[in-house]
């Protein structure tokens, strides 16, 4: 299998360097050449498997340039630190609803799904290639976290994620700066999320930096972690009841459309999933898309969700390349126009699989009362979003994105209960190693030049 630019200018490329090479050199995202089917005799041969088998079944017709036993190996192993044995439980609340927990991972957030993995392909990298790798990425929170955790003293890397000093919740800058790991640097830097962004973004603009020290990008538009990603969709739907597993709609709480976008190729891989239940917060430009058609930035306006504070999406540029049929020439023109207009309107899209809904600070407390009062769940205030706008009596498939313990001021404040958990508790008595550091790339580089592995 070959993986090509959604922007058309950059030759096709074999799973592992696409994956190494995170953004196309075009500027573009990648995507495999064409999507597999899984035929109604796979689907029922999966239904037996557990998590990782299942993973390691769709992931070899794609991950094609690595020996099947040494990539199934690399799965295997991708989710060993998954505290729940399902890795990713199906949770009924009542006879039409349930909850995809994707919270079970070493960060409880869903991203550990694809970083877990994601960490363990960059160390075969090394492995194999006797390459070194550094991994530099900006964070307002799950994932810098996620990615630390996934490249968690592996030899021959190292990571470096800067996060705005004390804009961060204090266990999400525990997560990422309590790990005691040497190839892990929590870089706390005097700015804000933007700065840090900013920043890097100009030292990944220096060829020779980035080439000399073998710099890649932690974000969300890595092939590997879409593709990942679309292992629970398929989870969910084989332990679903056979009668309404094809009208279930999944409601998925939403930011750089990564998540929901797994969800879409899945079906588009012969899954029948009914469809998906965009859930934004009150950066809505999502939202605003799948309701009227017109994509426009907002400003972000910092929520209860942070994970969802996003105007715009990265990963939407790969539903944009199916939406217009797979012309490349038409990605570049709307994705200019994007960049020079701040918006584009869409004549027409997939409005049959999507829905969407978008969720105001005012309401997640209700909401996550409301959950609580009804069923005893508590869901964290990401997944509260999903929450709203429940189409009655149409089966559904909450995707439960973080767990309640990352947000207890959150869960304090709506129900009165204060949310913990073991692995979040161990942290708070272990010594937060940070690094301050100003939010330029000179004070960056810097600190790059005397840390990274080489
Ligand atoms: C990242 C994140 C999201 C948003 O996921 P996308 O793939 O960016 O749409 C939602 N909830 C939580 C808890 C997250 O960490």
């Amino acid at each position: 299998m070959k993986y090509i630019s959604t922007r058309g200018q950059t030759p096709p490329l074999g799973f592992s360097d696409a994956v190494a090479t995170g953004l196309a050199p075009d500027g573009g995202l990648f995507l495999p050449e064409s999507l597999p089917q899984l035929t109604a005799a796979d689907l029922a041969r999966f239904a037996s498997f557990g998590y990782a088998d299942l993973c390691f079944e769709f992931l070899r017709r794609f991950a094609t340039d690595i020996p099947e036993a040494e990539l199934h190996a690399i799965i295997r192993e991708s989710y060993t630190r998954f505290s729940h044995p399902d890795i990713a439980p199906l949770v009924r609340l009542e006879e039409n609803l349930f909850v995809l927990e994707l919270f079970h991972g070493p960060t409880l957030a869903f991203k550990d799904f694809a970083l877990q993995l994601l960490g363990n392909l960059y160390g075969r990298q090394c492995r194999v290639r006797g390459e070194k790798i550094n991994v530099l990425g900006a964070t307002s929170g799950d994932t810098g976290s996620a990615a630390i955790h996934g490249l968690l003293g592996k030899p021959g890397t190292a990571i470096f994620i800067a996060y705005p000093d004390g804009r961060t919740s204090p266990l999400q800058e525990r997560q990422m700066a309590c790990t005691g790991a040497d190839n892990v640097f929590a870089l706390a830097v005097d700015g804000s999320f933007d700065d840090a962004q900013a920043a890097l973004k100009e030292l990944f603009a220096d060829q020779e930096f980035r080439t000399r020290h073998r710099l890649s990008a932690v974000n969300s538009i890595n092939l590997a972690r879409v593709l990942a990603q679309c292992v629970y969709y398929l989870w969910a739907w084989l332990r679903l009841p056979e009668k309404i597993r094809n009208e279930a709609e999944f409601a998925v709480p939403t930011g750089n459309f990564g998540n929901v976008l797994a969800g879409w190729m899945l079906q588009k891989m012969g899954v029948p999933l009914r469809g998906f239940r965009v859930a934004t917060n009150q950066n809505d430009i999502l939202y605003r898309l799948f309701t009227t058609g017109d994509y426009r930035v907002g400003a972000v306006a910092p929520s209860l969700a942070p994970s969802m504070d996003i105007q715009v999406s990265s990963n939407f540029e790969r539903f944009l390349f199916y939406s217009v049929g797979r012309d490349s020439a038409k990605v570049r023109e709307v994705m200019q126009n994007f960049k020079t207009t701040g918006g584009h309107c869409f004549a027409n899209f997939d409005r049959d699989t999507f829905t969407a809904s978008r969720c105001t600070d005012a309401e997640i407390p209700g909401l996550i009362r409301a959950i609580h009062a009804k069923y005893g769940y508590i869901a964290d205030p990401h997944t509260a979003c999903a929450f709203k706008d429940l189409a009655p009596g149409r089966p559904s498939v909450v995707i439960a994105t973080a767990s309640p313990a990352k947000f207890p001021d959150t869960i304090r404040a709506a129900i009165g209960i204060e949310p913990t958990h073991p692995s979040l508790e161990a942290l708070k008595s272990r010594p937060l190693v940070k690094h301050k550091i100003s939010a330029t790339p000179t004070a960056i580089r810097a600190f790059i030049e005397q840390h990274a592995v080489a």
